[in-house]
Formats: C-alpha cells, sequence, structure tokens
C-alpha cells in the first residue's frame, strides 16, 4: 500500500528520523536556492569531514525565525542575498562580529559590514539594459540620464517592493541626498512605458520584445535569459563609468549570534571567500566573485570590465526606509 497521508506527528517524526543533526553538524539558515548552495556545502563537507545542515527559506522568514529562537536557535550562520537583508539581521542582534583576518583580506572592504558583523561573498551587479535594435549604447549613460526626455516612454523597471530597487535607490540618496534622489526616481516614473514589472527577468523579455527600449536589472537575470534565449536583441551597458560607478550589490553571510558552533562557523564562512570555494559561489549564479583574486565565469567575463560603486553596501541597509519612503512619494508602485 502506498501512503500518501500521514499525520502531522509522524511525519515530523519520519522527517527528523531521515536528517539527524548530530551535535557537532554546522547549522546554515540559508535564503539562497538549495540547488545553489548544497554542491558548495558538499565540496566543504568532502574536503573537511563537517556535515552541515540548511534550511532553506525566504530571507524574511528566517530572520523572524533567528529573532523568535533567540539563544535557542540551532543556526550558526545566516546566509542571505543583498546588504540590505544582511544590515537587517545585525540590527535586529541575529549576528555576532567575527574577527578574521581571511575574511578582512579575501573581502573588499565595501563589500563587507564595517562592524565585521557580515561579509559579502558573491558580487551581483545592478546595471542597465537595451534593445540592441532600437538603442546604440552611445545614447546611454547614467542611472539618472534614464529619466531624460528622450527615454519618455521607453523605460521599463521592477516593482518598488524588490529589495534590490530599494538598495539602488538607497545607495542614490548615499551619493545624492533625499531631494535630488527623489527628482532622479520621479522623472523615472514619468518615463515608464508599462507598469513596473514583478521580476527581472519579465523585464528584460518585455525590453528584448520591444514593449520598451531601457531598463535595470541585475546581471545574472541577462546571463540566465540568454543562455536559455541566445536570440535575444539584449544588450548590457555599464553605467556611470565617469562617476560613481555600477551600482553592485552583494549576497553574504554573517555567524548568528548564539552560534553554537563559532569556531567551526568561522572556518566555513573563511572557506567561502577563500579560492576554493569563490568559484563554485560565483559561478553557478553567474555573479561575480568577491574574492578580486578570482576570476569569474568565462560567459561573465565576457560582457566585459567596469568601474563599480565603491560606496560601502551597509548603506543600502541604513538608507532602506528611507529608500522606501522616498519611493512611495515619488509614485514608483
Ligand atoms: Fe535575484
Amino acid at each position: 500500500m502506498k501512503i500518501t497521508a500521514c499525520n502531522a506527528l509522524l511525519c515530523i517524526a519520519t522527517l527528523a528520523f531521515a536528517a539527524p543533526v548530530a551535535a557537532d553538524d554546522l547549522v546554515v539558515y540559508s535564503a539562497r536556492n538549495e540547488q545553489l548552495i548544497k554542491p558548495l556545502f558538499d565540496a566543504y563537507t568532502r574536503d573537511t569531514g563537517i556535515k552541515i545542515k540548511f534550511v532553506t527559506d525566504k530571507e524574511g522568514a528566517l530572520l523572524q525565525r533567528l529573532k523568535a529562537e533567540g539563544p535557542n536557535t540551532p543556526a550558526d550562520m545566516l546566509l542571505t542575498v543583498d546588504a540590505g537583508n544582511l544590515w537587517e539581521a545585525a540590527k535586529e542582534g541575529s549576528l555576532k562580529p567575527v574577527q578574521s583576518k581571511v575574511l578582512i583580506n579575501n573581502i573588499p572592504a565595501h563589500l563587507r559590514d564595517p562592524g565585521n558583523q557580515w561579509f559579502g561573498l558573491s558580487v551581483r551587479a545592478r546595471t542597465i539594459f537595451y534593445n540592441n535594435l532600437k538603442v546604440k549604447p552611445s545614447e546611454l549613460s547614467t542611472y539618472e540620464d534614464l529619466g531624460s526626455a528622450k527615454w519618455k516612454g521607453r523605460l521599463c523597471l521592477r516593482t518598488s517592493k524588490k529589495v534590490y530597487n530599494q538598495s539602488l535607490v538607497a545607495m542614490m540618496i548615499a551619493e545624492h541626498g533625499e531631494a535630488k534622489t527623489e527628482q532622479i526616481v520621479k522623472s523615472w516614473i514619468a518615463n515608464l512605458a508599462t507598469d513596473p514589472h514583478s521580476d527581472d527577468t519579465k523585464m528584460l523579455e518585455a525590453i528584448a520584445a520591444g514593449q520598451c527600449d531601457v531598463g535595470i536589472a541585475n546581471t545574472y537575470y541577462f546571463g540566465r535569459l540568454m543562455e536559455k534565449k541566445p536570440g535575444l536583441p539584449l544588450g548590457i551597458f555599464w553605467p556611470n563609468q565617469k562617476n560613481s560607478g555600477v551600482h553592485v550589490n552583494v549576497s553574504g553571510a554573517g555567524i548568528t549570534k548564539y552560534a553554537k558552533h563559532e569556531k567551526e562557523a568561522i572556518r566555513l564562512l573563511e572557506w567561502l571567500s577563500s579560492d576554493n570555494a569563490q568559484n563554485l559561489f560565483a559561478d553557478v549564479n553567474l555573479e561575480y566573485p568577491v574574492n578580486p583574486a578570482v576570476k569569474a565565469d568565462p560567459v561573465v567575463v565576457a560582457w566585459g570590465a567596469f568601474k563599480q560603486n565603491m560606496v560601502n553596501v551597509a548603506k543600502a541597509g541604513e538608507l532602506q526606509a528611507s529608500a522606501v519612503k522616498l519611493m512611495d512619494r515619488a509614485g514608483y508602485k
């Protein structure tokens, strides 16, 4: 007989039996897809014999859980995307500072917390994409310029609800101040061809389909889409090369405040920043290694070199609440 249902207690018992957590297993709360993370952790276990148990969920749920569990949390490490989320975890008191020369050496200063509570492990660039049948790269220059009259009815954006855009606008506030940033965001909204899109891929497809001509997205969405549909008329452009540089963000990790295996968790974090792991970590999602000594995947290298914004990504967290309010005032849905 095939068992198609079970009562809650039995299911829990079965799960616990199937995946026992030994007292010395490292526990990672991960907001990154299991398929991205598992090969990496498997490699670490092969190298060191240390087993890693990971719990995958959305970043908001994991942050809540860490807070609610407090000293009872089984988690040793939090792994998530966006400096805004990492900053939030630190602000909530869920992480602890780590003193590590290895991490300081492997990770550029602007891509880790100045208070050493979280560390970037991969870099994502949020840049400009264009329909290369309708736009010449020479017509493009900066994020700010996407609000100029020539892009009227030609711009696509992803929703302001996504933390990636909140971080982008927060970093613009850090650079320009609130008043000027609000003007810029309003000028983008005035140029929109359609309502904001629910995700970066749909927005890129709208550009390719000619519904709009330009937009802002993370590079790895472009990489994934072009691998599936190599013929799409999409070009990548690196803006702000004469001033502040391209907006970058990180995926990263921190050690939890109540880690039961602090030393081992720091060793895992150091390993994740090393040459051994950086390619595995970055290439699987077509991101950039955070460690400057490690080369990106050839697909990523082919997009060309660019100057990145060197302002510490912690600003994306500090100014996130201001960015959300500003986007609301500007009518950015
Ligand atoms: Fe993403």
